[in-house]
């Protein structure tokens, strides 16, 4: 996320258009976008499948309000339902992340009757007052208090602290399955297990927000199901119309059936339904899930032999990557960008995140392996 709100466009590379994992400026120099579309693009950007569905959507019904049925969302609403786990049978559609997270807690809170709502520390859900109040960050939250009540926040990873604060009065526990924003942090083994099993406990919903992590990135469609464990509520966004703004909200039947009146004027548009339908189902079809984690084996195989002790830690799941570094990951993110034309992410102070399309391939990766061992490897060479 940008800390700039009002400054958009100040980087100094003009981008003029996109074809796959590359983003072309407008002197015609190709970058390879590691994290400049912010995992929005899991085809690759401009993908045929994607522009072609909204561009004859666009030119046949633009927009009209989703009380009536159209082929389009219906296309979406069923493809995306059948992508995530069984146990997650209804669907509603919304804008962008914050929005399904916010849709999220409203549920769980209208389901259950209850309103505490347990998030985790370095959790990221999003920048409107209700996600908001479930994401750590300070530096978000602070000038906008009062914020949503009732949020414990746990130490994320820590199975015993999040099964002592799930309650009687738990509307809600939120995770990200690997924390995106917070650093890209994978839990132990058990955790989301955890989870569930506290929520049930107490009749209590698990929210899974796979924003970030879903889309197929961590080599399954959704990054919960590599740990088996299937939530009550699972939202995600970014990736799900490949660069439209679209947002998801999937539910189990309890949900659905208890939640309170909730909606949105474009929910579900006729546009960004056909992005869906067709992004979700080139996904699922052409199996692109089980390419990213073969890349993203290969990706991390190749960072560490590249870095090895140069950095402290590659860790992550498939292509959702993050380079701990022993420097600040700002200006390692503008050197690549500078001198390799290799596009990043700093999520938090030191942790650089690679978030490529699901389509890269191996040349994609070492691009991506040879810029990084040069601005990384010669850095702490000098200093040592
Ligand atoms: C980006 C992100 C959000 C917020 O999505 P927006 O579309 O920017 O509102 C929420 N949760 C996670 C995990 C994210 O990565």
């Amino acid at each position: 996320m940008s800390d700039h709100d009002f400054v958009s466009g100040s980087k100094p590379i003009g981008i003029e258009r996109g074809e796959g994992p590359y983003l072309y400026s407008t002197d015609g120099t190709e970058y390879v976008d590691a994290g400049a579309s912010f995992a929005c693009t899991p085809l690759g950007h401009s993908h045929p499948a994607v522009v072609d569905a909204v561009q004859e959507q666009v030119g046949e019904l633009t927009f009209v309000d989703s009380s009536f049925p159209v082929q389009s969302r219906e296309d979406a609403y069923a493809a995306f339902v059948a992508s995530t786990p069984d146990g997650l049978d209804q669907a509603w559609f919304c804008n962008s992340g914050t929005e399904a997270n916010e849709a999220a807690l409203k549920f769980a809170r209208s389901a259950t009757g209850e309103s505490k709502i347990v998030a985790a520390t370095r959790s990221f859900h999003g920048r409107t007052m209700g996600s908001l109040a479930a994401t750590w960050k300070d530096a978000y939250k602070k000038p906008f208090e009062p914020l949503a009540g009732d949020v414990e926040f746990v130490p994320y990873g820590d199975a015993a602290e999040l099964e002592a604060a799930v309650d009687d009065e738990t509307a809600a526990v939120i995770l990200e399955p690997i924390q995106g924003e917070g650093g890209i942090n994978v839990p132990p083994a058990g955790y989301l297990e955890t989870a569930r099993e506290a929520t049930d406990d107490v009749g209590a919903a698990l929210v899974f927000d796979e924003v970030q992590t879903g889309m197929g990135r961590t080599g399954e469609m959704w990054a919960c199901q590599n740990a088996g464990v299937t939530p009550d509520v699972l939202t995600t966004a970014k990736g799900l119309g490949n660069g439209l703004p679209v947002g998801a909200v999937a539910v189990r039947d309890w949900i659905a059936d208890g939640a309170a009146s909730h909606n949105a004027t474009f929910s579900g548009g006729p546009v960004v339904s056909a992005a869906v339908h067709a992004t979700v189902s080139t996904l699922v079809e052409e199996e692109w899930p089980a390419h990213a984690a073969e890349m993203g084996d290969y990706l991390t195989a190749e960072l560490e032999a590249a870095l090895g002790d140069e950095v402290r830690e590659v860790r992550g799941d498939g292509l959702l990557v993050g380079i701990e570094l022993k420097r600040g990951a700002n200006r390692a993110a503008r050197d690549l960008a500078m001198n390799h034309q290799v596009l990043a992410l700093p999520a938090g102070r030191t942790v650089l995140r690679l978030l490529p399309p699901l389509v890269i391939e191996e040349a994609d990766a070492d691009r991506l392996v040879d810029a990084l061992a040069d601005t990384i490897a010669p850095e702490a060479d000098a200093k040592s």
